[in-house]
């Protein structure tokens, strides 16, 4: 799939405040500083669409971008800050709680995780309360020039690894690099399948 346009649109409290549910949506995920913004970017072929390295806690919002003036991108707050109160923490919490159980146009959510690490618990948490909800997910990991292509796929394969234990099934993952380049078409070629099935099910 060709980028043609993408904009920023609206960042919103709460999914009430989400623009109409009308075109297949994509939401991104991670914790905080896994390269959300960075990939977003690479994704729509922007320089400043989203903004990198916000500062934590601020971003509280649901950001919703208009891509090709068909589907939404959704960049949604991150979780792990280690500065956050009880408060932001729970505040988080019920707006995401709120946008992925109540989104109806949500295709499926990409969780971000870095490929430097070996498979972690903040990361697994999120996915086995994902599927608590029957949440549609992918995982892409993201930073793969900052590891050898070896260490990046090991930690890739202990991530699914780890998965196995708890799931039947196993989601498609990408491996991604934004200073690289890498997994773009992939992740778009994905997208543009998932589009053209949207609608269709119903
Ligand atoms: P966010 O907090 O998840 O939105 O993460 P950012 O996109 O702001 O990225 C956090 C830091 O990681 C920034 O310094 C980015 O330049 C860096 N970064 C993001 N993606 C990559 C990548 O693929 N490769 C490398 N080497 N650095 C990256």
């Amino acid at each position: 799939m060709e980028i043609r346009s993408a904009k920023y649109l609206i960042s919103s409290p709460k999914v009430e405040n989400c623009p109409p549910a009308d075109k297949p949506e994509y939401a991104f995920i991670g914790r905080s500083n896994v390269g959300k913004s960075s990939l977003i970017n690479m994704i729509t072929n922007q320089t400043k669409l989203a903004k990198t390295s916000s500062s934590p806690g601020k971003t509280q919002m649901i950001n919703h971008f208009l891509i090709n003036n068909s589907w939404y991108i959704v960049d949604l707050p991150g979780y792990g800050f280690a500065k956050v109160s009880q408060t932001q923490r729970a505040n988080w919490q019920k707006m995401i709680s709120g946008y992925l159980r109540e989104r109806k146009n949500l295709v499926t959510v990409f969780v971000l995780i870095d490929s430097r690490h070996k498979p972690q618990q903040l990361d697994l948490d999120f996915i086995a309360q994902l599927g608590e909800w029957g949440i549609p997910f992918n995982l892409v990991f993201t930073k793969a020039d900052k590891s050898t292509q070896r260490e990046a796929h090991q930690n890739m394969r202990a991530f699914i690894e780890r998965m196995k234990e708890e799931w039947e099934f196993i989601p498609r993952a990408f491996m991604t690099s934004t200073v690289k380049f890498l997994g773009r078409k992939d992740m778009l070629e994905y997208i543009g399948e998932l589009n053209e099935g949207w609608g269709k099910e119903e």
